[in-house]
C-alpha cells in the first residue's frame, strides 16, 4: 500500500496538542484507532487526548490510556471539556468515520477549530473537503488496519513493527479484529500480513480475543436465543431476516452497551439469507437504530442511505430512523420491496 505520508509528518511535526475523536457508539475499530494514535503520538512526546461521543462498551475498558489525566473524554459526560479540547487542539484527528455528523455533537465545533484537520478512515469516502489532509480508502478491513499502515511509513516507524509500542499495537489488532469479525468480512491479504506482523510483534491474539470476543454474560446470551427463536422474521422472498429489540426486552434481560455486538449478523448463517436488518429501540425512545448485513455485492451502504438517514459500507451499514419502534416492520418491509426493485438484487 502507499500511503503519502510527507503531509501527515510535517503537520504533526509542528503541533503539541491533538484531539482524537471517534465516532458516535464507538465499536472496536473506532476505539482501536484512537488509542492506538494515542499510544503513538504519546510516545512521540506529544499531547494527545481521546475524545468519543458516546461511552464505549465494558468489554473495551482495558484499552484505556494508563494516565489517569488522559482518559477518553465522553461528549455525553462532559460536551464543554470535549469543546475546549477540540478548540484547543493542534490537530484534530477524526478516525472512523466519513461525516462530521458521526460525532453527534461536535460538527461545528471542528469545522470551526482553529487546528488543523485530518481524517483517517475507510468508509466510503464522503467529506473529504472539510479536511486539510484526508486519508481515506475502502481498500483496507478497518480504519486500524489502515492506521497500522500509515504509521509503519512514519519516519520514527520505518517499517519496523518492533518500534510500534505494545498498547499501540495490541489497540490496532483489537480494531482490525473486531471490524472483520474475527476474519470473517472485509479481509484481505494486506489484513493477514497486518497480522502476521502484529502477532510477530508480540501482540497475544488469543488473549485479546477472549477479552474482547468472549466478555458476554449469561443474559446476554439468553437474549439472543430469544431473538433468533421469537423476534427473527424471515422474508423468503426478499432473501432478507430482520429482528427488533425493544426497550422492554433490554431491561428484562440486563441489557448493556455493546451487548447486541454481532447479533445483525446471524440470520446470515441462514444459507437463504442474503440481508439481514437489526433495529434496537434506543433507551430515551428518540429513535430506532437500524444495522444492515449483506452478501456478496448486494449494497446496503445505498439501502441504508436511501431509506435509514445513514451509511457505511457495501456489507455492513448503519442508520436512524425516527418512528416508534412498532412503525419500523411496516416501513422496512415497504423500503426494501422499493429496493429490491430499484437495485434488482434477487
Ligand atoms: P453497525 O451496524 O455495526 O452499527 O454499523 C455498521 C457500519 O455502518 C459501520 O461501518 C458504521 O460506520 C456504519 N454506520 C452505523 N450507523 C451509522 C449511521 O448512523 N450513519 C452512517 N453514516 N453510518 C453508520
Ligand atoms: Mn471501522
Amino acid at each position: 500500500m502507499q500511503i503519502d505520508i510527507s503531509s501527515l509528518e510535517s503537520l504533526l511535526q509542528k503541533a503539541d496538542k491533538v484531539a482524537l475523536v471517534g465516532h458516535f457508539n464507538p465499536d472496536g475499530d473506532a476505539l482501536g484507532s484512537v488509542t492506538a494514535a494515542y499510544h503513538y503520538l504519546k510516545g512521540r512526546g506529544m499531547h494527545p487526548r481521546i475524545i468519543l461521543p458516546s461511552p464505549y462498551p465494558d468489554n473495551m475498558a482495558f484499552l484505556e490510556p494508563d494516565d489517569p489525566q488522559d482518559r477518553m473524554l465522553i461528549c455525553e459526560h462532559d460536551l464543554d471539556g470535549a469543546r475546549r479540547l477540540v478548540a484547543g487542539a493542534d490537530v484534530v484527528i477524526c478516525l472512523d468515520l466519513n461525516r462530521l455528523a458521526r460525532t453527534e455533537y461536535l460538527e461545528e465545533d471542528i469545522l470551526h477549530a482553529p487546528g488543523k484537520k485530518v481524517l483517517i478512515d475507510h468508509h466510503i469516502p464522503a467529506e473529504l473537503d472539510r479536511f486539510d489532509l484526508a486519508i481515506s480508502t475502502v481498500n483496507v478491513s478497518s480504519t486500524c488496519e489502515l492506521l497500522f499502515w500509515i504509521l509503519l511509513a512514519m519516519p520514527d516507524i520505518d517499517g519496523d513493527t518492533g518500534r510500534i509500542g505494545a498498547r499501540c499495537a495490541e489497540s490496532l489488532y483489537v480494531g482490525m479484529m473486531t471490524d472483520t469479525n474475527n476474519f470473517s468480512n472485509s479481509v484481505l491479504p494486506s489484513t493477514f500480513e497486518m497480522a502476521s506482523k502484529l502477532i510477530a510483534r508480540g501482540v497475544d491474539k488469543d488473549g485479546l480475543q477472549e477479552k474482547v470476543l468472549s466478555c458476554y454474560s449469561v443474559s446476554r446470551t439468553r437474549l439472543m436465543g430469544h431473538l433468533i427463536k421469537d423476534k427473527m422474521k424471515v422474508l423468503p422472498a426478499y432473501r432478507t431476516a430482520y429482528m427488533l429489540l425493544s426497550n422492554k426486552e433490554k431491561d428484562r434481560y440486563h441489557f448493556k452497551p455493546g451487548d447486541s455486538e454481532g447479533f445483525v449478523n446471524l440470520p446470515l448463517a441462514i444459507s437463504s439469507v442474503l440481508v439481514s436488518a437489526f433495529f434496537t429501540e434506543n433507551f430515551d425512545s428518540q429513535y430506532v437504530r437500524v444495522s444492515l448485513r449483506s452478501k456478496g455485492t448486494i449494497d446496503v451502504n445505498r439501502f441504508a442511505a436511501r431509506y435509514f438517514n445513514g451509511g457505511g459500507h457495501r456489507n455492513a451499514a448503519g442508520g436512524r430512523l425516527y418512528m416508534p419502534l412498532e412503525a419500523v416492520p411496516a416501513y422496512f418491509e415497504a423500503s426494501l420491496a422499493s429496493w429490491a426493485k430499484e437495485e434488482k438484487f434477487l
